[in-house]
């Protein structure tokens, strides 16, 4: 079966996403362990509180809950005065306490949005509510028995949950990367999905156009990049489509999704809200969240990433695709606007374009080829914008800024400082001493000259190339291939 794309006129898909997210506060969400415990040694970075021992008592991280608030303020939710804990209560191996402090019926927010572009439009999805609970342990199978590392109980996790709003897989993978880039934006999340720091797990029904009521759903798990959200979905819709076409039920379960084998296995049937006999936590009072804090926090949301995209738009006269770009990275974009900002190319607009073409051709071309991340950018923002200058101001050819810059990310040396080291000469701008080269290429290759004046076009380019290669590079292009043609069409052989 071809799972890359689904296409079906008669059935409707219906999905909606819950995403957890670890948040970025340096102690866990009940207790003053680390949370940074990624390279450590397994139950290093635990204590009697998030080991889940008798008579402990929890204290409330208010870190954690603020940037639960400011998730919740991107996403456009209502933020109710008055929250609570509540235990989860279901017994598993990697729960210490045998529940879980998570929100029931009270979240720290609801009825929020998010906004995602597809096919030109913009659809909005609904966020039924942002709420906060605790991680739990981490449990390592070996051959005949397992181990658990307790250093990830506790750690403060953010439960996004989406209406089913989504009508089909792309649209859901648009929805996970643009909440990915809000979560990056605010700082609450390190958005990595294949280190499992964001999770996403998806409800999907498939029903017949028109019926209004929403058909049996199923839950996905383990899909750990964009891509996996999409593949695993559009392989469930055709196989609940198929199975409705034959007139088999579709029973409600959790699936896995199952990467190397490209499909989604049952792994058990779906538990009801009501088994986990939730009730509120003891140990926590109540959260009275002021409106004043909420306001305060708002003044702290940094610029999201469509009013950025917005603003390149706006005032750099970027593309929407250079726009899309360079704010679906946020560290790519920060790059971005640091060489713009010592950059002293004149006229804005000029400055952000030449900035945007340097960043999204050069710099990331680099980038890649060396596997290397924006955040380990061996060039300085100063740097890329030394070499636009040098360019501005003509002291080098288009070709010997490529050059120059490979150089300068290798060596973290400043452009001008390898233009003087590698004795480049500036590049040949008086007109008289290039029509020379040019005549004399003319006369002593008769033969492309010939070939171009009857017809053939490309012989140009063999032409260009010797004068280039006369001139060392240092002559521009384009006033070599002017002139040549200007000769090329006023003298006969
Ligand atoms: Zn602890």
């Amino acid at each position: 079966m071809a799972i890359d794309t689904v296409v079906t006129t008669e059935f409707e898909i219906v999905i909606g996403l819950e995403v957890h997210s670890q948040l970025l506060t340096r102690s866990k969400m009940f207790c003053s362990c680390s949370t940074d415990y990624a390279y450590a040694a397994p139950n290093t970075h635990v204590c009697p509180i998030c080991m889940g021992m008798p008579g402990v008592l929890p204290v409330i991280n208010q870190q954690a809950v603020a940037y639960t608030i400011m998730t919740a303020l991107a996403l456009n939710c209502e933020i109710p005065q008055y929250s609570k804990f509540d235990r989860k209560n279901y017994p598993y191996p990697d729960l210490m306490k045998g529940y879980q402090i998570s929100q029931y019926d009270i979240p720290l927010s609801k009825n929020g949005y998010l906004n995602i572009e597809h096919n030109g439009q913009t659809k909005r999805v609904g966020i039924t509510r942002v709420h906060l609970e605790e991680d739990t342990a981490r449990l390592l199978h070996f051959d005949g028995y397992s181990l658990v590392d307790i250093n990830r109980s506790g750690t403060p996790l953010m439960e996004i949950v989406s209406e089913p709003d989504m009508r089909s897989p792309e649209e859901a993978r648009l929805y996970m990367q643009k909440l990915r880039e809000i979560l990056v934006y605010l700082g609450v999340s390190s958005g990595r999905m294949e280190e499992g720091s964001l999770r996403c797990d998806a409800n999907i029904s498939v029903r017949p156009k028109g019926q209004k009521e929403l058909g049996v759903k199923t839950e996905i798990k383990n899909m750990n990049s964009f891509r996996s959200v999409e593949r695993a979905l559009t392989y469930e819709a055709q196989r609940q489509i198929e199975l409705l076409r034959s007139g088999h039920p579709i029973h409600q379960e959790t699936r896995g999704w199952v990467e190397t084998r490209g499909i989604t296995v049952s792994q058990r049937s779906k538990e009801y809200a009501h088994d986990y006999r939730y009730f509120p936590e003891p140990d926590l009072p109540p959260l009275l969240i002021s409106s004043d804090w909420v306001e305060e926090l708002r003044r702290q949301l940094p610029e999201l990433p469509d009013a950025r995209r917005i603003r390149y738009m706006r005032d750099y006269g970027l593309s929407a695709q250079d726009a899309n770009v360079l704010t679906e990275d946020k560290a790519l974009g920060d790059y971005f606007e640091q060489v713009l900002a010592v950059s002293h190319r004149k006229g804005l607009k000029d400055r952000a374009r030449a900035a945007a073409n340097l960043v999204l051709n050069d710099v990331v071309r680099l980038l890649k080829s060396n596997s290397l991340s924006v955040s380990e950018n061996p060039l300085s923002p100063s740097a890329s914008a030394n070499l636009l200058d040098l360019l501005e101001k003509e002291r080098i050819t288009g070709k010997q800024a490529k050059d120059v810059l490979e150089e300068a990310f290798a060596s973290g040396k400043m452009p001008e400082v390898i233009v003087k080291e590698k004795g480049i000469e500036p590049p040949i701008s008086d007109q008289s001493a290039l029509e020379q080269i040019v005549e004399e290429v003319i006369t002593n290759n008769s033969k492309a000259v010939h070939d171009y004046q009857s017809g053939k076009t490309n012989a140009l380019q063999a032409l260009i190339g010797q004068v280039m290669k006369q001139t060392r590079g240092q002559a521009k292009a384009d006033s070599v291939r002017k002139i040549l043609v200007e000769k090329l069409d006023t003298t006969t052989n």
